[in-house]
């Protein structure tokens, strides 16, 4: 086992990797950005780096002053976290090449996932089903877009095959809208993710965003740690997530999972890793993967008793798989709330001091983040400051639970979407389970205030 882990990230996810390290026996190398020195993990850190200004570009996707912070402190492996260089396939390269383990999968996993057009393609090959659409990338020939158009049928979807965060995609519901909006999703995606290329996916009307999450070792053991439903997104991005995905026959699950497994081994990966899909009339359809932990990974743990973060560093290490498929079982039903410092139902964010901050507790809550009294949230990341997580024996407990633990959670000072998520857990439609990715948009449409 490691003796020494650089964390190469910020956030609450800092600091699950630090408890993690200290299960472990690990000691945890911290890095920060000179707008992170208040951060919790910073804090309680034995040895913490700090890598550079404020700005993600010279601090946390600054790739030399991460590995020599690792160089300096005799670190042996690198944890990316999630976000920043964690689906970076050159970063993970330059780590396995200074020496360091990267906690995650091989360089060459990252990219192959990391293009949307060739991990649909190793999809295909490796039978997962996939959302019908262009066969590959997108050709610059208005004549073979509109024919492509035309047999994966109206409406389309045209996604950027670097994209990622719900940003490079636009749907098109008419040939005459077609080839004006490839044109500006390239241009888009040129600029954002430094790759032009696109391509084109049936646009399915009502689906819901399933997921399977996979936890893979060096010596091709595989198992997947069931599915979370994670529908309930604003701009592509999830707000509460769940497991077990409320309605879905456990046989379809079943099999699903089997076959990300069965890719998992064809493409040799190790790690931890998700496949994404969405899910539509008994159907699943491969979407993409990440090839990291993510953010709603701790609803998985509760329902399975598995540690996921703890795992990826012992497989990183060399161990095996310290359980087989057999051995998870899926109990009880967790849900997730993302916390972000931002308003409630206009969604500016809202960064400053934090006056006043009481997380709720109690049987079955768990809070996860790196934010305290008097912690200072800076305006320069990502709005998200932490996940309430509940578990309950049903889906009717977990609900009870976090209408509970919402009730109690007090943070002042700033701004914060709690408001959203307590009227959210009292919903009709919410409560019933398994709405569909339009479903909160269309709630907050109506809800206008
Ligand atoms: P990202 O990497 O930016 O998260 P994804 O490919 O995972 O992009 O898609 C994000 C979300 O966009 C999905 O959860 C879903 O809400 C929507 N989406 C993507 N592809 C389709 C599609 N073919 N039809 C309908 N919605 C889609």
């Amino acid at each position: 086992m490691f003796k020494k882990i650089l964390v190469a990230n910020r956030g609450e996810i800092a600091l699950r990797i630090q408890r993690a390290c200290r299960e472990l026996g690990i000691k945890a190398v911290m890095v920060y950005s000179e707008a992170d020195k208040e951060a919790k993990y910073v804090k309680l850190a034995e040895e913490a780096v700090c890598i550079g200004p404020a700005a993600s570009s010279l601090s946390y996707l600054n790739m030399p002053a991460i590995i020599s912070a690792a160089e300096v402190t005799d670190a042996e492996a690198i944890h990316p976290g999630y976000g920043f260089l964690s689906e970076n396939a050159d970063f993970a390269e330059r780590v396995e090449k200074s020496g360091f383990q990267f906690i995650g999968p091989t360089p060459e996993s990252i990219r192959i996932m990391g293009d949307k057009v060739s991990a649909k393609q190793a999809m295909i090959r490796a039978g997962v089903p996939c959302v019908p659409g262009s066969e590959g990338e997108l050709p610059d020939d208005p004549v073979l877009i509109r024919r492509a158009a035309k047999s994966v049928g109206y409406p389309v979807i045209i996604k950027a095959a670097g994209g990622g965060g719900g940003r490079g995609m636009r749907v098109v519901h008419t040939e005459a809208a077609l080839i004006n909006a490839v044109q500006m999703t390239k241009a888009e995606a040129g600029a954002a993710f430094g790759n032009p290329a696109v391509y084109m996916e049936k646009y399915l009307q009502n689906p819901r965003h399933v997921e399977i999450q996979i936890l893979a070792d060096k010596f091709k053991n595989a198992v997947y740690l069931g599915e979370r439903d994670c529908s309930m997104q604003r701009r592509h991005q999830k707000v509460i997530e769940e497991a077990p995905a409320p309605g879905i026959p456990r046989k379809l699950i079943e099999k699903i999972g089997e076959r990300c497994v069965a890719a998992c081994k064809k493409i040799g990966y190790r790690g931890a890793g998700t496949f994404e899909f969405l899910y539509e009339n008994g159907e699943f359809y491969f979407i993409e993967m990440n090839t990291r932990v993510q953010v709603e990974h701790p609803v998985t743990e509760w329902v399975t008793g598995v540690d996921i973060v703890k795992t990826q560093i012992m497989v990183a290490a060399g161990e095996k798989l310290p359980f087989t498929q057999k051995q998870i079982e899926i109990r009880g039903h967790a849900i997730e709330c993302r916390v972000n410092a931002e308003d409630a139902f206009k969604f500016t964010p809202s960064p400053g001091r934090i006056t006043s901050w009481h997380m709720p507790g109690g049987p079955g809550v768990r809070v996860d983040s790196h934010a305290y009294n008097n912690y200072f949230v800076p305006p320069n990341y990502d709005s998200m400051i932490g996940k309430i997580i509940v578990h309950g024996d049903t889906r009717e407990q977990a609900l009870a639970r976090m209408q509970t633990a919402l009730a109690e959670t007090v943070i002042e000072g700033i701004s914060t979407n709690i408001p959203l998520h307590r009227e959210l857990m009292v919903d009709a439609k919410f409560m019933q389970g398994g709405t569909n990715i339009h479903y909160l948009e269309h709630w907050l449409s109506q809800h206008k205030r």
